[in-house]
């Protein structure tokens, strides 16, 4: 088995195809990693997601460097990942951001149910306020293997 390093564009037909990822962050130095939904938005390279105010919201709002990890994995000889480095942003419900909303919102709406499980309760806890956010890509790597027997 070989392992072949994917150009850029490889790795954005991976983010297009994909709307699950693993989302990371760090805080005092502490990395915290939550799987999430997302949306890939190829003209402004960039994904958008949805959530509610928790410990990955605060904690990218004081540190804003993130890491999204997005994977097509079969089995241990057949799999690809990409990782997207960026900075967390939020959208706000405000005029000068009203054109980022709407297009978030557009391609959430390609999404069955866009908003589960991002908005559904957790026993016993409280949350609010929701966010709709986007991590900007700075740099984009990929990895997948290539099997010569398929
Ligand atoms: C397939 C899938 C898709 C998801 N999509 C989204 C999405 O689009 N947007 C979104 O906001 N959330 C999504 N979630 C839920 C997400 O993974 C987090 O559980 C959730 O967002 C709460 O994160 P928080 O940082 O706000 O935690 P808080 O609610 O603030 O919880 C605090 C504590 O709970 C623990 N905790 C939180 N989440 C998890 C977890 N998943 N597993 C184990 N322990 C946990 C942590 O230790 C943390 O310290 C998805 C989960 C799955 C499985």
């Amino acid at each position: 088995m070989l392992i072949h390093a994917l150009n850029p564009h490889e790795c954005r037909e991976v983010l297009g195809r994909s709307d699950l990822g693993r989302l990371g962050c760090a805080r005092f130095d502490q990395p915290y990693v939550v799987p999430i939904h997302f949306s890939f938005d190829s003209d402004r390279d960039c994904v958008y997601a949805f959530s509610t105010v928790g410990q990955k919201i605060l904690w990218m709002r004081e540190n804003p460097k993130v890491c999204l990890e997005v994977e097509e994995i079969r089995d241990k000889d057949h799999w690809t990942t990409v990782l997207a480095i960026g900075r967390y942003q939020e959208i706000h419900q405000s005029p000068e951001e009203a054109e980022a909303r709407r297009r978030a919102e557009q391609l959430f709406l390609q999404r069955r149910g866009w908003w589960l499980p991002a908005a559904a309760k957790v026993t016993g806890h409280e949350h609010p306020d929701v966010v709709v956010f986007r991590v900007q890509i700075d740099r984009l790597t990929g990895r997948r293997t290539i099997n010569k027997n398929g």
